[in-house]
């Protein structure tokens, strides 16, 4: 650490993403990425925006605006486009929270770092002994509420009624919703945005459309939170999205038919993982996205955690009280669910 940093930043935990390795050949089930590649038409397209890359990115980012605002089924007033969901996330924070925010004990670990980043006084709600969230916890908190729905790293689902009842208990506060993995299996939010002032639904293009690497989030909400949410933009990096990423997003929305595949596959493969998992005796939880949370209850997480990777299988194993027996496994490909089952077989057994 510098002498040169403000000291209300030095005490800060920051976020700690799943290793990235290079080298040699891993089964890579740690970071919730897709094992397939985005849309074929995202090739031509990325290279095709690169005769445009002297010039700064459209502003307005009308261009995907318009194919997203179809995909949505929303206004191209209601949308915000951002530099992956992590930062409409981190705008959230930093916009909508003068009175504090709220969120679960066991949930995305990026909500503790903003609130610490952007000194907003945070209420941590436990989730159940399930880790099932309880919605009535949830009412009139007078706090900024901050929902990943699915969870992760739980994958449990919220139900549209459920997150609704929460709108409803919450006329004056902010709900954020943040469905990174609404596309395997849970029941978006988006359609209440007309009808709730005070909901904001984040999304993201690295699951479920293959582009994590991109960076490509988005938000929808009604027009004056979209208006908010460029203010902050425009006070912190007005291009956020890069040419290439907005092309490369364009060109993933005009393939629903690739889109569709890709996530039914890996719903797919999640199932069936699962049910091989649960032959061996793990606990899964009811998972709507593409990891599984699972818990053997013989072997100890960290040890199953560390006998994969000498494997050559990375999963993801998080230290923290009520879920330290539990490992998070990503959805990977038939063949690296296939190698990661193979692995755990061996070693349970
Ligand atoms: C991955 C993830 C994000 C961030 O997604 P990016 O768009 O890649 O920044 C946000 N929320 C949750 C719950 C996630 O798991």
């Amino acid at each position: 650490m510098s002498r040169f940093l403000n000291p209300r930043f030095q005490g800060i935990a920051p976020y700690t993403p799943g290793e990235q390795p290079t080298g040699r050949k891993w089964v890579k089930l740690n970071t919730n990425e897709s094992p397939y590649p985005p849309a074929p038409g995202v090739w031509p397209a990325v290279e095709k925006s690169l005769e445009r890359i002297q010039l700064y990115p459209e502003i307005s980012c009308e261009s995907v605006h318009k194919p997203l605002s179809h995909f949505l089924g929303l206004p191209e007033d209601h949308l915000f486009i951002a530099n992956g969901s992590d930062e409409v996330l981190a705008f959230c924070f930093w916009a909508f929270c003068p009175r504090g925010a709220a969120f679960a004990d066991i949930t995305y670990g990026f909500y503790r770092v903003f609130a610490d980043m952007y000194e907003v006084d945070s209420l941590v709600l436990p989730l159940a002994e399930d880790y099932s969230l309880t919605p009535s916890d949830y009412h009139a908190l007078g706090r900024t509420l901050f929902i990943a729905n699915p969870n992760a790293p739980t994958g449990l689902a919220l139900s549209r009624q459920e997150v609704e009842t929460i709108l409803r208990e919450n006329r004056e506060s902010l709900v954020v919703v943040d469905e990174a993995y609404i596309a395997f299996g849970g029941q978006t939010a988006v359609p209440l945005v007309k009808k709730y002032d005070n909901l904001l639904v984040t999304g993201t293009f690295s699951k479920s459309r293959s582009l994590a690497g991109a960076r490509f989030g988005y938000a929808a909400g009604r027009p004056e939170l979209i208006e908010d949410l460029g203010r902050m933009r425009y006070g912190f990096n007005p291009y956020n999205v890069n040419t290439m990423t907005m092309a490369a997003a364009i060109a993933s929305l005009e393939d629903q038919a690739y889109y569709e595949d890709c996530t039914a596959r890996i719903v797919k493969t999640r199932d069936k993982a699962q049910r091989a998992l649960q032959e061996m005796g793990f606990s899964c939880t009811d998972s709507k996205a593409n990891f599984l949370f699972v818990e053997h209850p013989e072997f100890s997480a960290k040890k199953l955690f560390e006998c994969l990777r000498e494997r050559g299988i990375l999963v993801r194993w998080f230290e923290k009280p009520r879920i330290q027996n539990r490992l998070r496994i990503t959805v990977g490909s038939e063949a690296e669910m296939q190698a990661l089952l193979e692995a755990v077989e061996r070693i349970v057994s």
